[in-house]
């Protein structure tokens, strides 16, 4: 159900978590102006911002925002003056315990070749040109928490236990198969079913639960050959679903097909509440500098608007806002650059790609809010309730 009233809460972070996220709040603000939404922003500390203002990389006011919050959108976290701390006193094991105090099982992670940045993946033009790929990834279960776990004691040995529950696997695979309706009515349900009898089981829930959606093909696919088919062949998927390790290892693969880390955006949902995130970290090698790409903070602002409000006409908006912008050129540092050596010369490895215009990190945000305020101007608002 769509509504125009949301309460988000804010946690930029470190290093360039606050550049990028400031330039996703202009699209959620540009939003909320032109269709006279009501959205509250409540900013609170994660990582290592936390550990200096507040003692503690996740305090219990930043807690208790995200949990009374509609949604929580997040930065990043981390950088070097945190690494000789101890683990569970790290940036890091803040964002560890949000994410499992907001207990979202779902995490959708979308992997888009634009066409504007086709020569930018690492991947031949002609396989990825037209790819667009969303990853379901199961993230509460699986080998990462099965028990037992450990060690022997004289640490001659260690073992983990993947281990799953039809129920676990009903819910996700439900997930996919909605967001496959959504899509383009394909999904691939990845497992190894040939050797380990949590897939098996996998298998066998995912072609249960696949009957109550007769309008999705679905087809299963061993992990191993999904591996290979997504850098030879990314466009032949639609919606890929995966536990949690096999989901880990293919969509940080399936992202090479964006061209660049700072264009990925990715939603956990079904918990109490939704967390959005860019998939990239704090970049502290390019903190401070304005060049950081915007675009991956920018697109999660747009799933934060269809998963946690349903307006899917706003997320769309903000989409489109993205590929027009990139369409008339722009580009931040990390784009600016071809790095295929079949690029039109010359755009060979490490020069300046033909005809880009370069941009800050705020001049970004600004021409896609732009763009943004054109789009929305030209359709109507989404029937808000
Ligand atoms: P990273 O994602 O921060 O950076 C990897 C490389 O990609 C760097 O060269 C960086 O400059 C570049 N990059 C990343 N995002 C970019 C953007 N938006 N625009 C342009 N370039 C971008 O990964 P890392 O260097 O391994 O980790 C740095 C810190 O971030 C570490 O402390 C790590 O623990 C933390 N981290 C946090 C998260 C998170 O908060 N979700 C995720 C990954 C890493």
């Amino acid at each position: 159900m769509a509504t125009a009233r949301l309460n988000i809460t804010v946690l930029a972070g470190d290093g360039i978590g606050p550049e990028v996220i400031e330039q996703a709040l202009r699209m959620l603000r540009a939003v909320a102006d032109v269709h006279g939404y009501d959205f509250r922003f409540r900013s609170a500390l994660l990582g290592g911002v936390a550990i200096k203002q507040a003692g503690a990389p996740l305090p219990p006011q930043t807690l208790e925002a995200c949990l009374a919050a509609d949604a929580v959108l997040l930065g990043a976290v981390g950088g070097p003056e945190f690494d000789s701390l101890p683990s569970d006193g790290r940036p890091e094991a803040g964002l560890l315990g949000l994410r499992r105090a907001l207990g979202g099982y779902a995490n959708l992670r979308p992997a888009t070749c634009y066409e504007a940045l086709v020569d930018c993946s690492p991947l031949r033009p002609e396989a990825v040109r037209g790819a667009d790929i969303l990853v379901v990834r199961e993230l509460v279960g699986g080998i990462y928490f099965g028990e037992p776990r450990g060690f022997t004691a004289d640490r001659s040995e260690a073992f983990n236990t993947m281990r799953y529950s039809a129920p676990e696997i009903e819910r996700i695979a439900r997930v996919a198969f909605r967001q496959a309706q959504a899509r383009r009515r394909k999904l691939t349900s990845v497992d190894k079913a040939n050797v380990l009898e949590t897939s098996q089981l996998w298998r066998e829930v995912v072609t249960r639960v696949g009957r109550e959606f007769p309008d999705v093909a679905l087809e299963h696919m061993l992990v191993d050959s999904c591996a290979m088919r997504l850098v030879t062949n990314p466009s032949q998927f639609d919606v890929i679903l995966a536990e949690n390790l096999f989901g880990d290892i293919l969509s940080d693969e399936a992202a090479v097909i964006s061209g660049s880390l700072g264009m990925l955006a990715s939603a956990s949902i079904g918990g109490r509440v939704g967390l959005f995130e860019p998939v990239h970290g704090s970049a502290p090698d390019i903190a401070g500098r304005g060049i950081a790409n915007p675009l991956g903070a920018i697109l999660t602002a747009a799933l934060l608007l269809r998963f946690a409000a349903g307006l899917e006409q706003e997320a769309r908006a903000i989409e489109s806002a993205v590929r027009r912008v990139l369409e008339q050129g722009h580009r931040t540092a990390d784009l600016g650059r071809t790095i295929h050596p079949s690029a039109p010369k010359p755009g060979a490895p490490g020069t300046p790609a033909p005809g880009a215009k370069p941009a800050t990190t705020a001049e970004m945000g600004a021409l896609v809010e732009q763009a943004l305020v054109g789009v929305i101007e030209r359709r109507p608002a989404h029937q808000a309730v």
